[in-house]
């Protein structure tokens, strides 16, 4: 087993991390940069490390800091957390090689799943179903094949940088007037963002769900779905309002796409917790992409399945063999989460600053994953989101209703929040209904 993890992250979800491992009585070292010396989890952790100055680059992405980290204080693996280093194949190589556990999968699998158009392929040959499209690289210089891929398709479609991330790297083109220069545009982006300019062609798909399979799967051949979670509610391609079950998804169509994205797991050597995430429309998925890493939203699996899925990843990392069996996994009631960003609430501008007070909701079914506390700063160099409401009913009206009652009670004072918004949505009729698809949110606040 596990003696002591590194957790190569911040905020909630740090202080997350260290709460597993804690329960199964592995040690912990807080990295964090000289802004963050404050956060909730370094105050809590078995020892702590400063890695750098505020700046992201120089601190959370640096890995040759992270890595003497770990060998300074003698940790055995790195938990990566999510976003910062924990999709970056180099990162897991440079920690294996190392000597040290990655806690995620391979760096080989994440390079797979990383680069859109191989991703693709592997799961195409793993019978997962995707969007119809180029089936590989675009080449702007035989424009006629273009131009007949678009026909073939059928237009509106989408071009996308097979190296894209956070929404990036993306156009959708109505007409075959307007494909050849909206490719050399994504290229051109594509070259500059991603240093990769290589662009492929979907079916762009003009009213869809957000549906989500969560994975976990052992270094010894076993994989298990643990149902899926429905994020259509976003802006800016962001995720603002998770859920799980999926609204109308049926015992069966659950049963055979779980099954497809377990078999998947297989057939690419997945290690860990992982998500399949899909684009639904008129009772078909279509796959995007695979996150090879804990998600922001994996609470409301948690609180539907009974099952800890950082405990889960631990347990993994040191090798052990899963001991869930698909059958163990039953949906219990309903989950939703809202994320509680510090930003104003109807321009989005972030809110750094003093929270002066803070009170969080409670009661049965209420659970909070936030590192804020009364007279903690909030800093301006990171992501905005400052924690996670959660809320777990016997079905979707008692969570709402409960979820309801929660944003109320929560009090955050000193800098502005998006608890207004989320208010609004857990008000809106659409929502109540259920099954919304992901451009619903924008139109509603008017920017579509
Ligand atoms: P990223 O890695 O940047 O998150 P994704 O491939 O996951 O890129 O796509 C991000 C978002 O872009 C999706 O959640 C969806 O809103 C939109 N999108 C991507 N592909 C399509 C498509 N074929 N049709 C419609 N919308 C799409």
């Amino acid at each position: 087993m596990l003696k002591k993890v590194l957790i190569a992250n911040r905020g909630e979800i740090a202080l997350r991390i260290l709460r597993a491992c804690r329960e199964l009585g592995i040690k912990t070292v807080a990295v964090h940069s000289t802004a963050d010396r404050d956060l909730k989890h370094v105050r809590l952790a078995d020892e702590s490390v400063c890695i750098g100055p505020a700046s992201s680059l120089e601190s959370y992405l640096n890995i040759p800091a992270i890595i003497s980290a770990a060998e300074v204080t003698g940790a055995n693996a790195i938990h990566p957390g999510y976003g910062f280093l924990s999709e970056n194949a180099d990162f897991a190589e440079r920690v294996e090689s190392s000597g040290f556990t990655f806690i995620g999968p391979t760096a080989k699998t994440i390079r797979l799943m990383g680069d859109k158009i191989s991703a693709i392929e592997a799961m195409k040959a793993a019978k997962v179903p995707c969007v119809p499209g180029s089936d590989g690289p675009l080449d702007v210089e035989d424009p006629e094949q273009c131009l007949k891929l678009g026909e073939d398709i059928g237009y509106p479609v989408i071009i996308k940088a097979t190296g894209g991330g956070g929404g990036r790297g993306m156009r959708v083109v109505d007409c075959g007037e307007d494909l050849i220069e909206a490719i050399r545009l994504t290229q051109t982006e594509a070259r500059t963002t991603f240093n990769n300019d290589v662009v492929y062609m979907e079916k762009y798909l003009q009213t869809p769900r957000h549906i989500e399979f969560q994975v976990l799967s052992d270094k010894h051949g076993n994989a298990i779905h643990l149902c899926e979670r429905d994020c259509s509610m976003q802006r800016r391609h962001q995720k603002v309002v998770e859920e799980a079950p999926a609204p109308g998804i049926t015992a069966e169509m659950r049963a055979r796409l779980g099954k497809i994205v377990s078999d998947a797991c297989v057939k690419i050597d997945y290690h860990g917790a992982g998500t399949f995430e899909f684009l639904y429309e008129n009772g078909e998925f279509y796959f995007i992409e695979m996150n090879t890493r804990l998600q922001v939203e994996h609470p409301v699996t948690e609180m539907i399945t009974g099952v800890d899925l950082v405990k889960q990843q631990l347990l993994i990392a040191s090798g052990k063999v899963l001991t869930i069996k698909q059958d163990d996994i039953k949906i219990n009631g309903h989950a939703i989460e809202c994320r509680i960003n510090a930003e104003d609430s109807e321009t989005f501008m972030p809110s750094p600053g003093k929270i002066t007070r803070y009170h969080a909701p409670g009661g049965l079914g209420v659970r909070v994953d936030a590192h804020i506390y009364a007279d903690y700063v909030v800093p301006p160099y990171y992501d905005s989101m400052i924690g996670k409401l959660i809320v777990h009913g016997v079905d979707r009206q008692t969570a709402i209703y409960r979820m309801r009652g929660a944003l109320t009670e929560m009090l955050i004072e000193g800098i502005k929040t998006n608890i207004p918004l989320q208010q609004r949505i857990l008000d809106d009729d659409n929502f109540y209904a259920g099954g919304a698809d992901i451009h619903y949110l924008e139109k509603k606040l008017g920017l579509q």
